[in-house]
């Protein structure tokens, strides 16, 4: 690796999953030297990057965010010890670490936004569920709940949590009326679902999404929406202003 400036990378979720996670301590683990991550920047015990850098599971050196030569004990345990957190949507915070089922996202981020979960906290929603990745070192660790922050896929999301929910409610009161994640995504809808929904709701719902087509945030509220068979009744018409 060529030598380049050290800058501190983004701070990342390591810390909190690491330490809630099954396993073992990871500074006792990993803790062998002291030195600043190459790529959450955190300061202090770790190890030297070939030990956790095993090209037959790990080759995403452009999420190195800097060449010290020194991979912190947490970041190491996440790449070393637990494939499983590296699977799915989960949700971490100073003392937390949870996997959450596509079906739960929802009822976790209305949790978020009730305050069950203290932050900083860091929410990872996966494009797939069943997609290996290693979003612990790119989920951004939000500081408040209200605008929330998280990753989706590989990009990052700020929303309030008001229009959030507004935006899903729009979607699911789509899908509810039979349109496809696709049609949503383009805004063209097919003229039997148009005539079931009706003209009038119809334009008030893509009201909602229109402003967000084409970004993560309409992709991740489509990932947050149910399908018709999992809403628990028809969709109030007055959720969307
Ligand atoms: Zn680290």
């Amino acid at each position: 690796m060529s030598p380049q400036t050290t800058v501190p990378g983004p701070p990342a979720p390591t810390r909190f999953i690491a330490r809630n996670h099954d396993g073992p301590n990871p500074e006792a683990e990993y803790g062998e030297t002291d030195g600043e991550c190459c790529f959450c920047g955190h300061v202090g015990p770790g190890q030297d990057p070939s030990e956790p850098i095993n090209y037959d599971y790990f080759n995403d050196d452009d999420l190195m965010q800097a060449a010290t030569g020194h991979v912190c004990a947490c970041c190491a345990y996440c790449m070393q010890e637990a494939r499983g957190i590296k699977i799915g949507h989960w949700l971490a915070t100073a003392d937390t670490y949870q996997r959450v089922s596509t079906g739960d996202l929802l009822e976790t981020i209305q949790a978020i936004g009730e305050g069950e979960y203290d932050p900083p906290l860091a929410l990872y929603i996966a494009k797939r569920a069943n997609i290996s990745q290693h979003s612990y070192l790119w989920t951004p660790i939000a500081h408040s709940t209200d605008p929330l922050t998280f990753a989706y896929a590989r990009r990052t999301v700020t929303i309030g949590l008001a229009e959030l929910f507004e935006l899903v409610a729009a979607v699911e009161c789509l899908r509810w009326h039979g349109f496809r994640l696709d049609d949503i995504r383009a805004g063209r809808p097919r003229v039997a679902d148009l005539g079931s929904i009706g003209r009038e709701l119809y334009q008030r719902a893509d009201a909602v999404i229109a402003p967000h087509r084409e970004t993560a945030t309409l992709e991740a509220a489509l990932t947050l929406s149910r399908a018709k068979d999992d809403q628990p009744a028809a969709p109030d018409p007055f959720d969307l202003q």
